[in-house]
């Protein structure tokens, strides 16, 4: 994985989980399924362990709160940095 790349808007860090700190995490999707190919597109990913990703009922794939909380900040994230492009025109529904 370059380091000169960005990976995510999200994270500056995708080294360790985004919520405890573990080291060598996941890349999660904040939009999974059908929208999956837009957390692409727009870098909207996140590093989560195993445990806060799809290893324990805490983790996002299992968790609404996180899960909804992972997306409200994605797209707060999303439309300040694509001020010109709809986030509910692309992504089918608005998170705020
Ligand atoms: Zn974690
Ligand atoms: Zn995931």
């Amino acid at each position: 994985m370059g380091k000169t790349k960005k990976q995510s808007i999200l994270a500056e860090d995708m080294d360790h989980c985004i919520i405890c700190g573990a080291p060598n995490p996941h890349v999660h999707h904040v939009f999974f399924g059908p929208n999956r190919k837009w957390s692409e597109k727009y870098k909207l990913t996140v590093p989560l362990c195993y445990l806060h990703h799809n290893g324990s009922n805490a983790g996002v794939h299992f968790n609404k709160t996180l899960d909804t909380a992972l997306k409200t900040m994605a797209q707060r994230k999303f439309e300040e940095t694509y001020p010109e492009l709809s986030f509910r025109e692309i992504f089918g529904k608005s998170y705020l």
